[in-house]
């Protein structure tokens, strides 16, 4: 029988693509280093119940994604968030409500990746190290040093640094992808014993150190005993204070959120800092996928488009597509 395809990393991106071959009639195998899938749309268990620790919620304005996202509605797997909406500028809070539609997944952002998973075969807990073609065929070899394969196509859905370094078999591509600067993310969840006295559930900032608040347990499906919080910081302050522990970013954002916000903030009975290394690409990129169609090579990723779900979603289309027209 044929060999499989390769897809390393299960975000949105890698599993859009894995779907899309799926649903074709193509073998394919999934890798990626964590755990579970999701990436950085993952969410993080904790004593505070589920947290969306990285990307917040989404907006689909794109046609075909907007008819993907109804049909997650449908299974259940999402729902449309609609928080009390702030903004905080000059030190000054005022509501900001508006129009937009607003997605996340329900109960968790998890059960998007987890739904498109479904059966396929995965590969969870590998970190692949090395992508290289023989005379027909792909293999790959993770950090232990064991290899995979053969693979007859390898579609690679990371951050643009972790592809790049795993492009090199399409130096042209590399190339590319080790052009994307990346910037950081810190990330803070507070648990409050008590609701804090605001009606305040999300919160543009423009300031130092915050760019983001967001009460999560007004997320749909959200439950828990601790009124919960996720604060991120700006990209700037992130990249500062790359290396600052855990307990001095918490203490940190906490001292600016509750700076920022029209009610008292007691001690929280719950923190947790997560520091993303590869949050954002610095600017948005209009390549979609790349493509080395005679090696059976291809990239996808957030950082090919927008920088969102619906941009790395779209990418993994287009990954696909492409693939699949050169069969
Ligand atoms: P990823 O989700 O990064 O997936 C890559 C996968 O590859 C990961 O699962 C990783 O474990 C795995 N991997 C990496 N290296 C290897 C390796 N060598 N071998 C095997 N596996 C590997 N977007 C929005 O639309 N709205 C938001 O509100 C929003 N907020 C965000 C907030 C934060 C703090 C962050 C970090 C991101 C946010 N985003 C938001 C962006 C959004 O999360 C991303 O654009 C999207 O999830 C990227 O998907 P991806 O599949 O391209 O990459
Ligand atoms: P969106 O349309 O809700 O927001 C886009 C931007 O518009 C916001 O960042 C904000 O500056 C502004 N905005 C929107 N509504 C506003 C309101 N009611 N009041 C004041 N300002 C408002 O969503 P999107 O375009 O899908 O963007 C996704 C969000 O994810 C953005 O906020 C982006 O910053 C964030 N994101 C964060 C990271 C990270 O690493 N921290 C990575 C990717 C995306």
């Amino acid at each position: 029988s044929k060999a499989p395809i390769a897809i390393i990393g299960t975000g949105i991106a890698g599993l859009s693509a894995a779907r899309t071959l799926h649903d074709a009639g193509q073998a394919v195998h999934l890798f990626d280093k964590s755990r579970g899938s999701g990436g950085r749309m993952a969410s993080k268990r904790s004593d505070a119940g589920s947290l969306d620790l990285g990307a917040q919620y989404f907006t689909a304005r794109d046609r075909r994604f907007a008819e993907t996202v109804r049909q997650w509605q449908a299974g259940g797997w999402v729902d449309q968030w609609t928080p009390t909406l702030f903004q905080s500028r000059d030190g000054q809070l005022s509501p900001s409500a508006d129009e937009q539609l607003r997605w996340v997944g329900t109960p968790t952002m998890s059960a998007i990746t987890r739904g498109l998973l479904g059966e396929m075969p995965v590969t969870f807990s590998c970190r692949i190290t090395e992508v290289f073609r023989g005379e027909q065929y792909w293999t790959l070899v993770d950090a232990t040093g064991a290899s995979h394969g053969p693979f007859s196509h390898v579609v690679i859905a990371l951050p643009a640094p972790q592809a790049a370094a795993l492009l090199s078999g399409a130096p042209k591509l590399a190339a590319v992808a080790a052009s994307v600067a990346m910037e950081p993310t810190w990330a803070v969840a507070l648990g409050f014993a008590t609701p804090l006295g605001t009606a305040l559930e999300g919160c543009f900032v423009q300031d130092d150190a915050l760019d983001w608040i967001a009460r999560n347990r007004s997320k749909p499906g959200r439950d828990g005993a601790l009124d919960t919080w996720v604060l991120h910081a700006t990209s700037s302050w992130s990249r500062q204070h790359l290396d600052l522990s855990k307990e001095a970013v918490i203490e940190r954002l906490h001292g600016a959120f509750a700076e920022l916000i029209d009610c008292v903030v007691p001690a929280p009975e719950f923190t947790l800092a997560h520091r993303w290394l590869y949050a954002r690409p610095a600017q948005a990129h209009e390549w979609t996928a790349l493509a080395d169609a005679g090696l059976g090579l291809y990239a996808c990723g957030d950082w090919c488009l927008s920088g969102r779900v619906e941009g790395a979603w779209l990418s993994g289309q287009e990954a696909a597509r492409r693939l699949l027209e050169n069969l």
